[in-house]
């Protein structure tokens, strides 16, 4: 501890996956080397479904009975899939209500004025996008040359389109939950993002158009979406999604997960026998607590950063991150999966001992 991690509101959350997420929630704070350990909540639910007050009530109720083991050095929760800034904050208002007493750093992901983080917003995809540059820099391509399909259109998989497009990447392909879109030529992220923000029935968190309604292009499902023909493949939606049904069909050359957990063991295996190189999940989307530390830590010490002082604070943990795995993944013949892990297990076992648990 201090444990961190989201709290996820999907039908399909269940005990074993928020376990699982809190793992590596764990392992994702040593990879990047962030004092803190792994956390994670979940709420069985379609939010999709609930009015604004229900999903108000819903949130604050999470915190009546969750509080007694939350707080700003106990467990830090922050925003995952389907819950947003303005969630974070029904649940901080909630949480300094029943303990009577301002306690900022009990939640992150806060919308910035009321104590968040400049730069939060887009830091997953950031982080993201420092560990694609310094990936393309070590395979000698060049962004001009190098096309990307991006799986979900929200927090991360959106501002990572925005992100590489804006630094001349090939944005061909990008989906949401009811299904994707294509086109060789190239997409425009930028404005497929503000339609999309411009269509939303504001429901706290849900948009009514999807991003199929939006530009000239080819109709893919998200299966097809994942074995495209391009050099970067991005799963920015939800775990599970490369299996070994269709592991083998993938054409991209480079996997980056910002997605939780996107691809099974069996899947890894598959892909490393391929050549494919991934950047795991714990390295690619580890921006998102990074800045989440970041918050709390503005937060205990009554600071507030300027987003520039957070991306210069993110950038070196993101770049150093990446070229410790890369490095140990080249000494060590292994895949940059179990170099992250042998790296952050390394590092929590250091810590362990040093406390005397081991
Ligand atoms: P989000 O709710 O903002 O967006 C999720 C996106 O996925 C939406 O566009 C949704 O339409 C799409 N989606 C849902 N079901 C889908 C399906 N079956 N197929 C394809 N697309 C589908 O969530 P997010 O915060 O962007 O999180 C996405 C992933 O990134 C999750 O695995 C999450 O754990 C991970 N992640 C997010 C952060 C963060 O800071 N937001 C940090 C680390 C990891």
């Amino acid at each position: 501890g201090v444990y961190k991690g989201g709290i996820r509101y999907h039908p399909d959350v269940s005990k074993d996956e928020v376990k699982a997420l809190s793992f590596w929630m764990a392992i994702k704070c040593a990879v990047v080397n962030i004092p803190m350990g792994g956390g994670k909540g979940g709420v069985i639910v379609h939010p999709k479904d609930l009015s604004d007050g229900e999903l108000e009530r819903l949130s604050r109720g999470y915190i009546k009975k969750m509080w007694p083991i939350l707080g700003s050095h106990i467990d830090v929760p922050a925003p995952d899939v389907y819950t947003n800034a303005v969630i974070m904050n029904w649940m901080r208002e909630e949480f300094e209500k029943i303990i009577g007493r301002p306690d900022p750093g009990v939640i992150t992901g806060k919308p910035v004025e009321q104590g968040g983080s400049e730069g939060r917003g887009t830091a997953t995809a950031q982080g993201g996008m420092y560990c694609i540059i310094e990936l393309v820099k070590k395979l000698g391509w060049t962004p001009s040359n190098t096309t990307v399909a991006v799986q979900g259109f929200g927090n991360a998989g959106a501002n990572i389109a925005k992100l590489l497009h804006q630094l001349g990447y090939k944005v061909v392909a990008v989906s949401d939950s009811q299904g994707g879109i294509y086109r060789p030529a190239g997409l425009d992220p930028e404005s497929i993002d503000k339609v999309k923000q411009e269509s939303r029935q504001l429901k706290a968190v849900y948009c009514q158009g999807s991003v199929c309604e939006m530009v000239e292009h080819e109709r893919v499902s998200n299966r097809q979406l994942l074995e495209l023909p391009v050099d970067l493949l991005i799963p920015a939606a939800l775990e599970n999604q490369i299996t070994s049904e269709n592991a083998a069909d993938i054409k991209a050359k480079a996997i980056v997960e910002l997605a939780n957990g996107p691809t099974t063991p069996e899947a890894d295996e598959i892909l490393r026998e391929r050549d494919i190189h991934i950047v795991p999940d714990v390295l690619a989307n580890a921006g998102g607590v990074t800045v989440s530390y970041f918050e709390w830590e503005q937060n205990v010490k009554g600071e507030h950063w300027r987003e520039t002082q957070v991306r210069q604070k993110l950038e070196p943990i993101m770049v150093n991150a990446f070229n410790e795995a890369w490095n140990f993944k080249e000494a060590r013949g292994v895949t940059m999966r179990t170099a992250a892990f042998a790296l952050a297990v390394e590092r929590i076992a250091a810590a362990m001992k040093r406390r005397g648990d081991v």
